[in-house]
């Protein structure tokens, strides 16, 4: 029995604020899944994927989040993430300082912490060994590990670094909030097939997005549309499909105007 992520009846807003943002969340992601969420900008994507992970900025009012049948709301983003959870940022932050090797070495490690005290963590030479081949999968340059993470980073790199993250991690559930806006179409291409290769029976995803381009690589099993801060449409590819050709004007239609 793989890892289910259950979201349930979740309700959150802005720390300090009235509004809610989310207004009754209900979403089950398996191991092994390849879940799309897609929606208009404001709809409420990227607070599900900061609620999951934790982020302080949002309350959450009403519902749950469980990972393998355990509330996580109690946990914090680290522990969440050794938990087996993973997001990969709309906006990765740059962290001057520390490179892409040590900042993968210390995550690594942290987890191998955790499940056993005593453990010393990786070896460097077993670690360079394995990042050198995640990288080599994800056609990124040698020369990248030893660059500080997202310093100076292109659009492009700061995604493949998102995306070489969750690889050396190997999460359980792995959340990609729009990890294909502002990527030419090379750059998506290169992302979408590192994520589509790191798909198979331990990794579930949800894949936030708001354009279809990106499913054209990574094959959702299930599409969902954000619709006011909840998901307002479940279905297969076609639902994607049907958002491509006709826009979100018929969501729109079906479901009001959102109201706070
Ligand atoms: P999406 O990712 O679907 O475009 P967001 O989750 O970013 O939508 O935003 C949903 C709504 O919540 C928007 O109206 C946005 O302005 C508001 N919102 C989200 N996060 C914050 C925040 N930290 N402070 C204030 N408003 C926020
Ligand atoms: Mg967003």
């Amino acid at each position: 029995m793989g890892v289910t992520l259950e979201i349930q009846n979740l309700h959150a807003k802005v720390d300090g604020e009235d509004i809610s943002i989310l207004r009754g969340v209900n979403l089950t992601i398996k191991q092994g899944e390849v879940h799309a969420m897609m929606g208009p900008n404001g709809s409420g994507k990227s607070t599900l994927a900061n609620v999951l992970m934790g982020n302080p900025a949002y309350e959450i009012t009403e519902g749950d989040i469980l990972l393998d049948g355990e509330s996580i709301l109690e946990m914090e983003p680290d522990e969440r993430s050794r938990a087996g959870l993973f997001l990969a940022f709309q906006y990765p932050v740059a962290i001057p300082g520390v490179t892409v090797a040590n900042f993968l070495r210390h995550a690594i490690n942290a987890r191998m912490k955790e499940q056993d005290p005593e453990s010393k963590g990786i070896s460097i030479p077993a670690f360079r060994k394995m990042m050198m081949e995640k990288m080599g999968k994800l056609e990124m340059d040698s020369s990248f590990a030893g660059r500080y993470l997202n310093d100076g980073f292109s659009g492009g790199e700061k995604k493949r670094a998102e995306i070489l993250q969750m690889a050396v991690l190997e999460p359980a559930i792995a959340i990609l909030d729009e990890t294909d806006s502002g990527l030419d179409i090379d750059a998506l291409r290169i992302v979408a097939e590192g994520v589509a290769m790191l798909k198979g029976p331990n990794l579930g995803t949800l894949v936030i997005t708001h354009y279809q381009r990106i499913l054209n690589y990574i094959k959702p099993d299930h599409v969902h549309i954000m619709f006011g801060g909840r998901v307002a449409e479940s279905g297969g590819a076609e639902l994607a499909l049907r958002l491509e050709e006709q826009g979100y004007d018929w969501v729109r239609e079906k479901y009001g105007e959102p109201v706070s």
